[in-house]
């Protein structure tokens, strides 16, 4: 990054070099971030990238769906997990929150509000531009039904608006041009006659807690479900619960978990993942794909 000590100079934000991406993902595993930046606010993430058309960007939320490798990231990993949490409520149910905003923090505020449809995000560990690059979903819902817009920036630095139906909404996919990255979405919300929404939020953490094993490290579900079957049931018939590489283990409550243990190497869980993924073709024939995303270099 050529300008790095200039840029570092006229910054209210953090931007360092070489590091760890342990505490940035909550597998917490990985290598270094050759260069890591928490913008001050969005002006500043502006700045930055009309500024280091030089470096290759990765964006970064609250690492709840990436496997990062152990020899680390290339470039520049822009982190919102601290930053860009600026909302904003106008008329009659419109909501727009910063990409940094917590998935649950959502789901709370709009509860709280008497607004309705968003209640599934309050078990999701993810920030909403991590959540919108995943459409994550659960329970029914996934986060892309009540947006109407969203705002990028591209790699320089601009700004965009799109509506919506400017994108290809799958599941857990979204058709996002390589080098945008979410900034802000705004959700139109209804509300909620019943008024039980914070009561939906209660249920939905119940179950989690019965189902998941909530609390450990990992990434929620590492495969998706593949069509009319699911990934957790698969691992679970092929009597693969506990099953553990190194570090990594399948976990005993939920089959699509896999936990990593103090001092777990990304090495550990890809090796546990293509195992899985060998065994349920033998056996199955069915090929479970990641929903996970892997990034960084081996070392
Ligand atoms: C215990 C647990 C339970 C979970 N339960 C669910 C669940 O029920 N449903 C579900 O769908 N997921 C679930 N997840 C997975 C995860 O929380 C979601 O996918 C979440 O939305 C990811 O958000 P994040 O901010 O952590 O994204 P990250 O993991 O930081 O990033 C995920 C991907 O999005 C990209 N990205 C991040 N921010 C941006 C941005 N601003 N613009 C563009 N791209 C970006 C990253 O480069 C990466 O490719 C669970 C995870 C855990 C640990």
């Amino acid at each position: 990054m050529e300008k790095y000590e200039s840029i570092k100079k006229s910054i209210k934000g953090n931007l360092r070099r070489n590091v760890s991406l342990k505490n940035y993902n909550t597998w917490k595993v990985g290598g270094m971030a050759e260069y890591f930046f928490e913008p001050f606010d969005l002006n500043e993430l502006i700045f930055f990238l009309e500024n280091t058309k030089d470096i290759k960007i990765t964006f970064l939320g609250n690492g709840s769906n990436v496997l990062i490798r152990d020899g680390g990231i290339k470039g520049c990993v822009i982190c919102l997990k601290e930053t860009l949490k600026k909302y904003e409520i106008s008329k009659n149910g419109i909501y727009t929150f910063e990409a940094g905003f917590s998935c649950m923090k959502i789901a709370q505020l709009t509860a709280k509000n008497g607004y309705g449809g968003l209640e599934f995000l309050c078990g999701i560990p993810g920030s909403l531009g991590g959540a919108l690059a995943m459409n994550a979903g659960c329970y029914g819902g996934n986060v892309w039904e009540k947006v109407s817009k969203v705002f990028l920036v591209n790699e320089s630095g601009k700004l965009i608006e799109k509506s919506k139906n400017d994108f290809v909404i799958g599941y857990r996919n979204v058709n996002l041009e390589n080098g945008n990255f979410f900034v802000s979405a705004t959700f139109e919300l209804e509300k909620n006659k019943l008024n039980n929404s914070q009561d939906i939020i209660k249920d939905y953490l119940k179950d989690r807690r019965n189902k998941q094993p909530t609390g450990q490290p990992s990434c929620g579900s590492v495969f998706k479900n593949p069509d009319n079957s699911h990934a957790a049931n698969l691992i679970d018939s092929l009597g693969l619960k506990g099953f553990k590489i190194g570090g990594a283990y399948i976990s005993k409550k939920h089959a699509n978990f896999i936990i990593s243990e103090k001092n777990t190497s990304s090495e550990d869980i890809e090796k546990l993942i293509n195992h899985i993924q060998k065994k349920v073709y033998q056996e199955k024939k069915v090929f479970l794909e990641t929903e996970v995303k892997f990034i960084g270099n081996d070392l």
